[in-house]
Parts: C-alpha cells; sequence; structure tokens
C-alpha cells in the first residue's frame, strides 16, 4: 500500500467544478434533459460519452465513485450497483446462460455459494474446487466453461486460492476470470496483475469502511478479449470489443435489472474510500498484533490470519498483498463456550457485517452458515466453534485487554 495512493485518493474524485464544492454533489434526478432531441437520440445511441438519460443507468454522482474505482483498479471501466450482491447477481445473469459451466472456490461467501444454487436451478452448472490447487480447477474444466470465479481472500477462512496460477490457467484456456477484491479493496491488490478479467468489489466493505452505505462494483480490466465470449449479444458487439462485456452488464444487468446504486449511496462511500489506506494499515496492523496473541492463548485452538506464519498462503499473502487486511477467524479449545466468551467482550460489536470502523465479532456456524446445515459447513472447512473478526480502529492493547479478560 503506497502513500501514493493516499495522495490519489482524496484527490480522485474531484469536487464540483460549478461551485468549487470540494465533495461531489449527490443528483437525485432521475431524468436528464437535453435542449435538441438529436442530443437526446444521442445519448440514446451511446454516441454521446459520459452523458445521462435516466437514473436506473446511473447519475453523475455514480459515474464519479465508478471512475474511482476504475482508476484504484487500474482498469478500463466500472458499473456501479446497488449492493455487493446486486453485482455479482447481474454479473452471472448477464454473461452465462443455461448450459454453461463456471468453476469457483469451494469457500466462497456464503450468499454467493446461495446465489449460485440459483444458477444451478436456472441449467447454469457449478464446479465448486479447491481455488488453492491449479490442477483441481484445471480438472474441472469442460467445452462449455466459460468463467472461474474466485475471491481473494475467503471469508472466514481467510484462505488465498492460487491467483497467480488460475490467471495462467483462464489465459491459456480463453476463460474468463472474474475476481471477487472485496476483502483486500484494490489498496492491497489489482486482480488485474494476475490477468483477471472482471473485478468485483462489495463497496460496503472496505472500500467505504463506515458501514453506512451498501453498494457494489464490477471493473472491466481490460485484460479479457470479448470477441471470443460466445454470449455477447449482437447489440453490444459494437466499437471496440474491450468495451463490449460491461456494456452488457450495464444495460442488462443495470438497465434491466435495475439493481442500482443511489446518488446519495454513493456520495456516502466516495467520502468513506478518501481514508481507505489509512483505515487499511490501521486495522491490518491491529489485525496481526491481535492474531498473534490469540495464537498464543491457551484458550484458543487455532487462528485463522493470513500475515500468521502458520497460514498456508502466508507467502502468497505477503508477496500478493503486503498485508493481511482486517478479517480473521479462530477457533475455540473448548467450542461449547463459545456464546459466553462473546457475550464477556465489552469492544467488538456482535453484528455481521464487515470493514466497520469498530470490531465487529460473529459465531460463524449458528449464523451465517446456519442455513447450509453442519455437513456443507464440515465439508466448507467450517468448524462449529469458528469465530469471525472483522478488526476496526480500536487501538490494539485495547483489543488484546478486552480478549484477555473474555477468555480468562
Ligand atoms: C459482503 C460480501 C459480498 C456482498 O456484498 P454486499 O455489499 O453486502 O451485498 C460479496 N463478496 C464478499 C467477499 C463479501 O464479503
Amino acid at each position: 500500500m503506497s502513500d501514493a495512493l493516499s495522495t490519489r485518493l482524496v484527490h480522485a474524485a474531484g469536487g464540483d467544478r460549478q461551485s468549487g464544492g470540494v465533495h461531489v454533489p449527490v443528483h437525485p434526478s432521475v431524468q436528464y434533459a437535453y435542449e435538441n432531441v438529436e442530443d437526446l437520440i444521442g445519448v440514446f445511441q451511446g454516441k454521446v460519452k459520459g452523458s445521462f438519460n435516466y437514473a436506473r443507468q446511473g447519475t453523475p454522482t455514480t459515474a464519479a465513485l465508478e471512475a474511482v474505482i476504475t482508476e484504484l483498479e487500474g482498469g478500463t471501466g466500472t458499473v456501479s450497483f446497488a449492493t455487493g450482491m446486486a453485482a455479482l447477481s447481474a454479473l452471472f445473469l448477464t454473461l452465462l446462460k443455461a448450459g454453461d459451466h463456471l468453476v469457483t472456490s469451494a469457500r466462497v461467501f456464503g450468499n454467493t455459494n446461495s446465489l449460485f444454487q440459483t444458477l444451478e436451478g436456472l441449467g447454469i452448472a457449478v464446479s465448486r474446487v479447491d481455488a488453492g490447487d491449479v490442477a483441481a480447477v484445471q480438472a474441472a474444466l469442460r467445452p462449455e466453461t466459460r468463467m472461474v470465479f474466485v475471491e481473494t481472500i475467503a471469508n472466514p477462512s481467510t484462505r488465498i486460492p492460487e491467483l497467480e496460477g488460475l490467471g495462467t490457467l483462464c489465459r491459456e484456456h480463453g476463460l474468463l476470470y472474474v475476481v471477487d477484491n472485496t476483502v483486500t479493496s484494490p489498496a492491497l491488490c489489482q486482480p488485474r496483475r494476475f490477468g483477471a478479467g472482471l473485478v468485483m468489489n462489495s463497496l460496503t466493505k472496505t472500500l467505504a469502511g463506515h458501514g453506512e452505505a451498501l453498494g457494489g462494483a464490477i471493473t472491466d480490466t481490460g485484460c479479457f478479449d470479448w470477441s471470443s465470449y460466445p454470449n455477447i449479444f449482437s447489440a453490444y458487439r459494437q466499437g471496440d470489443p474491450r468495451g463490449w462485456g460491461l456494456q452488457q452488464i450495464r444495460k442488462k444487468g443495470l438497465r434491466d435489472m435495475g439493481g442500482t446504486l443511489s446518488s446519495e449511496a454513493a456520495h456516502r462511500i466516495l467520502v468513506g474510500a478518501e481514508t481507505l489506506t489509512l483505515r487499511l494499515q490501521r486495522s491490518s496492523e491491529t489485525a496481526l498484533t491481535l492474531a498473534r496473541h490469540l495464537a498464543a492463548h491457551p484458550a484458543i485452538a487455532k487462528v485463522h490470519y493470513p500475515l500468521l506464519e502458520s497460514h498456508p498462503e502466508h507467502a502468497e499473502a505477503k508477496a500478493w498483498f503486503g498485508s493481511g487486511s482486517w478479517m480473521m477467524s479462530f477457533e475455540l479449545r473448548a467450542p461449547e463456550r463459545i456464546v459466553e466468551v462473546l457475550n464477556r467482550l465489552r469492544l467488538p460489536l456482535k453484528a455481521t457485517g464487515l470493514a466497520d470502523t469498530r470490531t465487529l465479532i460473529i459465531p460463524v456456524a449458528p449464523t451465517i452458515f446456519w442455513e447450509m446445515g453442519r455437513e456443507a459447513r464440515a465439508a466448507m472447512g467450517i468448524a462449529e466453534g469458528l469465530v469471525r473478526l472483522s478488526v476496526g480502529l480500536e487501538a490494539a492493547e485495547d483489543l488484546i485487554a478486552d480478549f484477555d479478560q473474555a477468555l480468562a
């Protein structure tokens, strides 16, 4: 994470040229009117760049946010959505059709896995494999495979896929490589460097960082050759092929499906993003200190945190992200005491959600992974006594003191 990024972040969005206001204005208009009908026609036909017609397809405020994310990801364009899940739904539903096949990690975010079940109901086959093993992903490929989807750091296991090797595999097979960058954010990782064609970010989490706005984004990195992708509608097979995929996602996924980010939320996310590097630096340092402390605690059986030497992808985390980010999980030696221990904690909020300024804590099995049942949890490596922690901006010594008293 470079200091230059901090500089770019606070100036990235620019302000309001007209008034000199330092923030991008919140544009509430649904309609955008034009003096001449020719201009209106041009907007509809995509001949006027950066113009607006109906807010379901974006506003000047969401466009400003999209430009910031494009620049952070080093991409060619971004489409924003109301939530991260709206972004993922739009991505899969606009780019896959019945008969297609998708390969993904067996450890993806629970709601994403649930979305994959919906896709299976629509006739899209999904293979869930060990994404840390390129050979396993390769073995799952079929002639009808269209896409490989992984997350940079899995929630809550903190396991990291073979991001580099999968990029090479996808390039060799002409497959679309999609990376969910939510936990790392573009400040720690630009999946473009691994050859990802599309990057998804839940803006709700690391990018906004304050837990008062939902949002999601899909960024095209420019790495993928859309002219070879069979599912692009003829209406979008026009102009530079590098824009085809995102154009289809915006038209089909945003205009038709309507999971649009509001200008108000886009504004809140933009303000949050200004402090991205500072928050990440602080919470990552605290997370590592706390992870080391908990790993040495007699009441804890195991701590999962990428920058611990005991983590299976410790070297990759160091090389690829230079940080372990804010998420960790741990297993109690006495899982039956999980409720008692968590209740005794004073600082962490007992809440779901990730990447807040406040530390959040949740027992995993009875909450976010409850719906799938014990067997599926075991298959995903989710221990019944697993606790997930999203480390906030509190002082490390305060959190350590609190855990010590709760675990005593
Ligand atoms: C939270 C999350 C999402 C979904 O984002 P929302 O904005 O909550 O809809 C997707 N992927 C990962 C890895 C997440 O942590």
